[in-house]
């Protein structure tokens, strides 16, 4: 790494001006960024680094693909901006596109984050209910350590105690079930998926919370936030069932897992579960402009139609939808397509983890190597029988030491229960084997030094 020179004097004014979100880095650990191409980012001094955990912010096509600013820039040109109570060329483009995606049968709401598109799924989830005559059905049933966003339903629903610490009272009528756990709580994998102790936990908090109350569960396919968490085998269809039988939808927040991060279009495609409300969010611009969407099944969509104008979905976003966003949404979905970059995030995914299987599977401090597609945990540990999760400062240890030798790593976990031990890798789906293979190395020598 070269001597720091002019991200000194921008971090000084950076802690002067920018409010960051959560605490800011320690300044060794801050990267100020000045451009980006592909999986590499370069700073304000220079530097070149691989950025091996953008898949957190979706980045799935890589950075600085002119094709994108192309497409917004031209649409900006066009049109720059009409309200979806209207409607624009774009947004009906990306939304037949994003049916198509879905396997058909969805209609899609527009907004701009991901909190906004869970906010709208919960309130079409209660509406719906309302215009079917069944006025008792509120609650939202989530899973602890699950992340659904930073607006008050959004936070209501998320399952990660220390981002609720002082901002109760949140939106009412949120209640959380432990979610599976495949390292720690191992399940059977030969039973029915209602059979599965997980599914059977939610079934009996539905049934005590009185099932006609209940307006919807809504789950990521994987819980990344909270550690990139794997579901056991069957667990997305037996929740699917779960609400059936008491009457509730399905929401799939599909705002990291979906565009490919788990090899699939969506991450519920691995799961075998049709969903009856999907959000999406930054994955569908690779992150290069805000966008989000709530995908919505047909027949939830129909309900809102009646002769009343209080039967139509009651929810205003200036921005959602708007015209360069699409445009460089549908340009984005082209290039996940026709570059295979789905299959690419299976085939490297699993080159991935036999690697880093091969190189540290072993170590005293690895207690599970676990992701689907190009989404990977390490579960970091004091030791692999008692499975007592590695002290955060040796895994900040680890994240630091990586960053050194010019690969960026995430952390994921649930801090308030001390389980702060998953190092996080989620590079582009762009990356090459070269660059997986400098990953691989990089993170197994820092996890040797500790
Ligand atoms: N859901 C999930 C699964 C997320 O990971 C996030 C943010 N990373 C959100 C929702 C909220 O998205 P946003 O920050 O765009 O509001």
């Amino acid at each position: 790494m070269t001597e720091v020179k002019e991200e000194a004097g921008l971090l000084a004014k950076d802690r002067d001006y920018v409010w960051h979100s959560m605490k800011p880095y320690s300044p060794e650990a801050t990267v100020i960024a000045d451009e980006a191409k592909g999986c590499w980012v370069t700073d304000a001094d220079g530097n070149r680094l691989l950025d091996a955990m953008s898949g957190l912010w979706c980045v799935n096509v890589g950075y600085g693909r002119e094709e994108l600013a192309e497409a917004a820039y031209e649409q900006l040109k066009r049109l720059s901006y009409f309200p979806l109570s209207q409607s624009h060329g774009p947004a009906i483009a990306l939304a037949e596109k994003l049916n198509e995606m879905l396997g058909g049968d969805y209609v899609i709401f527009f907004s701009n984050s991901g909190s906004e598109a869970n906010e709208a799924a919960f309130k079409i989830a209660r509406q719906y209910h309302q215009q079917r005559g069944e006025h008792g059905r509120y609650k939202f049933i989530s899973r602890y350590r699950s992340y659904h966003g930073n607006s008050m339903g959004a936070l209501a629903a998320t399952g990660q105690a220390q981002r609720k610490y002082k901002y109760e009272p949140l939106a009412p009528g949120f209640i959380h079930v432990a979610p599976p756990d495949s390292y720690r709580s191992p399940e059977k994998q030969d039973s029915k998926p209602v059979d599965l102790q997980s599914v059977q936990e939610m079934d009996r908090v539905m049934t005590w919370e009185l099932g006609e109350t209940i307006a919807g569960v809504i789950m990521e396919p994987i819980i990344t936030g909270g550690g990139v968490l794997m579901p056991p085998d069957g667990y997305m269809a037996g929740v699917k069932e779960v609400c059936e039988k008491h009457g509730a939808l399905l929401i799939v927040d599909e705002v990291i897992c979906g565009f490919g991060r788990t090899g699939e279009p969506f991450g519920f495609m691995n799961y075998g579960a049709k969903p009856d409300i999907i959000t999406m969010a930054k994955g569908i611009t690779s992150a290069y402009l805000p966008l989000s969407a709530t995908a919505v099944k047909k027949e939830i969509y129909e309900a809102f139609k009646g002769s009343d104008e209080y039967d139509y979905f009651r929810h205003v976003n200036t921005f959602g939808g708007n015209p360069a966003a699409c445009a460089l949404a549908l340009k984005n979905l082209e290039i996940l397509e026709q570059e295979g970059m789905y299959e690419r995030s299976k085939k490297l995914g699993l080159q991935l983890k036999e690697s880093l299987e091969k190189a540290i599977g072993e170590h005293s401090n690895v207690g599970n190597i676990r992701g689907k597609g190009l989404l990977i945990g390490i579960e970091l540990v004091q030791d692999k029988e008692t499975k007592e999760p590695l002290d955060v400062s040796l895994v900040n240890q680890i994240i630091g030491g990586c960053k050194k030798k010019g690969v960026l790593i995430g952390k994921n976990g649930a801090t308030v229960a001390g389980y702060n031990n998953v190092l996080t890798l989620a590079p582009p789906l762009c990356v090459s084997e070269d660059e997986l293979g400098l990953i691989v190395r990089v993170v197994s020598e820092e996890i040797s030094r500790i």
